[in-house]
């Protein structure tokens, strides 16, 4: 599956008010389940000293894809294609690193 095919594929389950000119909706749910992968985590640092198994792999990519799902809707409130998010971001970084700029601070170093 690529960024295209997901995200066409996430849209076509995407039931929410005002589907096309809500942006605010799936940026709070996409706040919702990144909190739920932070919870799962945690929980895997208090209850098993941070070693993570198959069974906390199994959920994490489960909450990890609700967390790709938010992300495409929220690109599909902008219409922008997750792919040219994807190039963008991995130009962004190809950048820093080059100038020896990933560690700081600061969206434009
Ligand atoms: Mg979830």
């Amino acid at each position: 599956m690529n960024f295209y095919t997901y995200q066409a594929e996430a849209r076509k389950t995407a039931i929410y008010p005002e589907l096309g000119n809500n942006l605010m909706y799936p940026t709070l749910g996409l706040c919702g389940e990144v909190g739920e992968v932070a919870e799962k985590v945690k929980k895997i640092i208090r209850d098993q000293d941070g070693k993570w198994n198959d069974e906390n792999r199994k959920e994490l990519t489960k909450e990890l894809g609700d967390v790709l799902w938010y992300i495409a809707n929220i690109a599909e409130e902008l219409y922008l294609p997750l792919e040219y998010i994807a190039l963008v971001n991995i130009e962004k970084l190809k950048s820093r690193k080059e100038r020896g700029k990933l560690k700081g601070s600061g969206d434009d170093r």
